[in-house]
């Protein structure tokens, strides 16, 4: 077959991958570097938060991207005065969200 009866051609395209090499916590500051990509030292835990403001709210049309670290979240979470609601989840169903 001659490479004009095929449907579709290719060509090659370059592309640039990222990964993560290091976070700080918007709270405290302390930062953490990445020795494997993707994986945070282990005593640190770093969790990344995305927040969409609402219509009619002070930050209408606002999205806010920060990240905490473990014992900042902790401080928050005993802050509160009801507890976050709290559910099991199975890391594979997960995966992607
Ligand atoms: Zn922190």
């Amino acid at each position: 077959m001659s490479d004009k009866r095929k449907m579709k051609k290719y060509k090659t395209i370059r592309t640039s991958n990222k990964a993560i090499k290091s976070v700080i916590c918007n709270n405290c500051g302390r930062e953490s570097v990445l020795d494997t990509p993707g994986n945070y030292n282990t005593d640190d835990e770093f969790e990344s938060f995305k927040i969409k403001f609402g219509y009619g709210s002070k930050h209408d049309g606002e999205k806010y991207f920060f990240d905490l670290c473990g014992n900042c979240l902790e401080k928050i979470f005993k802050s509160f005065k009801i507890p976050p609601e709290v559910q099991e989840y199975n890391i594979i169903d997960d995966y992607g969200e």
